[in-house]
């Protein structure tokens, strides 16, 4: 099934969460009361959803940066902040999801289809949290995290929703023209000299649809005349048919016999084809005279008369057709190909270093002053219980060089309880 192919790019980018609270009681008659500092709110997520008023990737084209709400600090008095908002990216049914290697992450094919494409930050810890025996009125809170940040490649298989079918001249190529907000790129179009007219056309109402031009459809396409074959083969998806018929032919073949023509083609190459939803348009209605088959309507891509019935028509077949069609193939489940990788791994940087990457433990650094009294204590405890200090040795690090975990380095020393045990300066 030779199948248009439009892509693009897309940055998403999850809200940050916001950073803990530092902050202590204060009574009448009581100098320093215990740590009260509120967590921060979490960073809001980015999501993909499938919507069926959505039928093109143009809306990323110029505009391909999403984002999402940051999370609000914590306060005093053991109040956490809020949350950031989610944002809610609007897809075509169809659109598949990889990632810069080319990986597919996600397929999200039917209405309501969604996926998690960048998770917020999480919000970092107040210093009530970080109370211990030992420490009593921590100085410290957590950072919050930074939102998940990425590209991805959105794909889309562009199914046409409107077909129009009409002989050579009938206007096709001019029509799709003065209806088209935009021109989707086409990759993999197997056909070298003919290329069908893809035009995305978006109503008042923000609805879009796909509307191709298939050149090439003459009298005797069904038996394999020419090219004909293959361009029938594109309206075979199509969600609706437009006929064109020509108001001033040329060889004086008049619009209800070019209708006949054109059906006969049709229902000799499949037969279903002739039960799809159909609309018959008689063409450049400015100049010609000739009398359109019963109940067609008229228009002039010249002049624009009927344009704006005819989209409204269009839409409104295009609209129940897919309504129809989603009523057949709803309710699965979004096919998730890869999951997001998590935990962290050690790499080496070009000066020697031993870096640990990964989101957990960046986070377990991010306290907002690793030098007060315990906050190395803590970080150092969670940074062995992952696993990072056997990670690291498993990568080869003796004493005297240098670990790096996000923005904090140490030299790593394994004569002392294998990990550093003074507070980074
Ligand atoms: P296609 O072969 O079906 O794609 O037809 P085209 O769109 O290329 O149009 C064929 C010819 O008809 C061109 O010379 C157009 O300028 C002309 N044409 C198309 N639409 C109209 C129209 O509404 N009014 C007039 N006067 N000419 C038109
Ligand atoms: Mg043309």
């Amino acid at each position: 099934m030779t199948q248009f192919v439009d892509e693009c790019g897309l940055n998403v980018r999850g809200g940050d969460g916001a950073a803990g609270c530092v902050s202590f009681r204060r009574e009448a008659h009581v100098a320093k009361g215990g740590p009260d500092g509120g967590d921060g709110g979490r960073g809001g997520n980015v999501w993909l959803e499938a919507d069926h008023n959505v039928a093109s990737l143009l809306a990323f084209k110029d505009h391909p940066h999403r984002r999402a709400g940051n999370g609000r600090h914590g306060q005093g008095k053991r109040r956490h902040g809020a949350g950031g908002d989610d944002t809610i990216v609007r897809v075509p049914m169809g659109t598949s999801v990889r990632d810069q290697d080319g990986a597919l992450l996600a397929d999200l094919a039917a209405d309501g289809d969604r996926w998690l494409a960048a998770a917020g930050g999480a919000g970092g810890m107040g210093n009530v949290r970080f109370s211990t025996r030992h420490n009593r009125a921590p100085a410290f809170a957590e950072q919050g995290e930074p939102g998940e940040q990425r590209w991805l490649r959105l794909e889309l298989k562009l199914l046409a929703d409107v077909a129009l079918i009409g002989f050579p001249n009938a206007g096709k190529s001019t029509l799709i023209s003065r209806i088209s907000a935009a021109r989707p790129k086409i990759a993999d179009y197997p056909f070298t000299t003919l290329e069908p007219n893809l035009g995305v056309v978006r109503t008042a109402d923000d609805f879009e649809m796909v509307v191709a031009d298939i050149p090439g459809l003459i009298a005797g396409a069904s038996d394999g005349r020419g090219l004909g074959h293959r361009f029938l083969r594109h309206t075979e998806r199509a969600r609706v048919l437009v006929v064109l018929l020509d108001l001033a032919p040329v060889d004086d073949t008049s619009p209800v016999e070019q209708e006949r023509v054109l059906l006969e083609e049709l229902g000799a190459y499949r037969p279903e084809l002739l039960e799809r939803p159909r609309i018959v348009v008689g063409s450049k209605a400015d100049v010609g005279h000739r009398e359109p088959p019963a109940g067609a309507m008229c228009i002039s891509a010249v002049t624009g008369d009927g344009l704006p019935g005819l989209i409204r028509a269009m839409a409104d077949a295009v609209r129940e057709a897919r309504a129809d069609g989603e009523a057949a193939g709803r309710a699965r489940d979004v096919v998730v190909h890869r999951p997001v990788p998590e935990g962290f791994r050690v790499e080496r940087a070009d000066d020697g270093a031993y870096v640990v990457v990964g989101r957990a433990a960046e986070r377990t650094v991010a306290l907002s002053d690793l030098t007060a009294p315990g906050a190395w204590e803590f970080a150092r405890r969670r940074l062995q219980r992952m696993g990072v200090e056997r990670a690291l040795v498993r990568a080869g690090i003796t004493s005297g060089d240098t670990a790096r975990i996000g923005a904090f380095e140490f030299e790593y020393h394994d004569d002392e309880d294998d990990f550093p045990t003074e507070a980074p300066r």
